[in-house]
């Protein structure tokens, strides 16, 4: 949406929705002009005060990359995510490892006990079976690391402008991560709880204070429905999603991530032209909408 503005000089333009309630000088005649509407908010770096951005993801053998674009093709965001993978294999390999040597020294050491005792081995084969399983669980969550993805102003990754944390390795249901500004305050928390995995995904965006301030959801039951069958079906059922306000349920974005030539996710907030939603917050949810479900 444009705003027609008309200077006292007869000079009449369209102005971006962000001009609203801000002050522009006729190009004309000179003359400072006062644009209609109320002034939108404004979030830290000019990178995020816009309604639409254009994701690009690059793979780079130990981290994965996003690069994110303006409507104009402009880069205004690099994001770097690590993927730890040297740590995690080594994680995987513990784990089994622990595994294989916990239960078969436990089974040995029970089965020998029952022969002595002459009771049956079955429950030492699954209690050792059970406390190596538990053990090895420990050993995973301790090895693995905590997602992790910062947001930079330009590619050599010299100007943070925002991160985002994984808040515990392990926790049941939900995975909580919390989205700091570049000062290192926490701008909201976003919250993926599994029990509408099957169903429809869905993530929570919390303020810090734990009220939502929106909710992203797949775009529609029955899509969400085929692709736990079909998985993406070569692309044309990857998961898109709608971004909606609590209680009204009111769009005000959506994250596309149809196939195009490119392979570019549109993150697209312009059903949001007040901002209700910090666009830090939408774009740190694009993103681990984006590395956080499977396409
Ligand atoms: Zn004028």
């Amino acid at each position: 949406m444009a705003i027609k503005v008309r200077c006292t000089c007869g000079t009449e333009y369209d102005l971006k929705d962000e001009f609203a309630g801000r002050k522009v000088e006729c190009p004309q005649c000179r003359r400072v002009i006062e644009v209609p509407g109320s002034r939108v908010p404004e979030f830290g770096h000019p990178a995020f005060n816009r309604d639409k951005f254009l994701l690009r993801q690059k793979r780079i053998s130990i981290s994965e990359k996003y690069y994110v674009w303006d409507e104009d093709e402009n880069t205004i965001l690099f994001v770097v995510r690590p993927a730890h993978l040297f740590r995690n294999l080594l994680a995987a390999f513990m784990t089994v490892a622990f595994f294989m040597v916990s239960s078969g020294s436990l089974i040995a050491l029970g089965v020998a006990a029952a022969k002595q005792l002459s009771i049956p081995e079955a429950p030492f084969v699954i209690a050792g079976l059970f406390f190596s399983l538990l053990g090895a669980a420990f050993v995973a969550v301790a090895l693995i690391k905590k997602r992790h993805v910062t947001f930079y102003a330009e590619e050599s990754a010299q100007t943070k402008l925002l991160e985002v944390f994984q808040d515990k390795k392990f926790e049941f249901i939900k995975a909580t991560y919390t989205v700091n500004d570049a000062e290192g305050n926490c701008v909201a928390k976003l919250q993926k709880n599994y029990l509408y995995n099957f169903f429809r995904k869905r993530w929570y965006c919390l303020a810090p204070d734990d009220s939502i301030l929106c909710l992203a959801k797949e775009d529609s039951v029955i899509l969400s429905l085929l692709r736990r069958f079909l998985g993406t079906f070569f692309g044309l059922l990857r998961t898109n999603f709608i971004i909606v306000l609590p209680e009204t349920d009111e769009v005000i974005g959506e994250f596309n991530r149809k196939f195009t030539l490119f392979d570019r996710y549109v993150l697209d907030m312009t059903a949001d032209p007040g901002r209700k939603l910090d666009r830090r917050v939408a774009i740190a949810l694009g993103i681990m909408l984006d590395t956080g479900e499977r396409r």
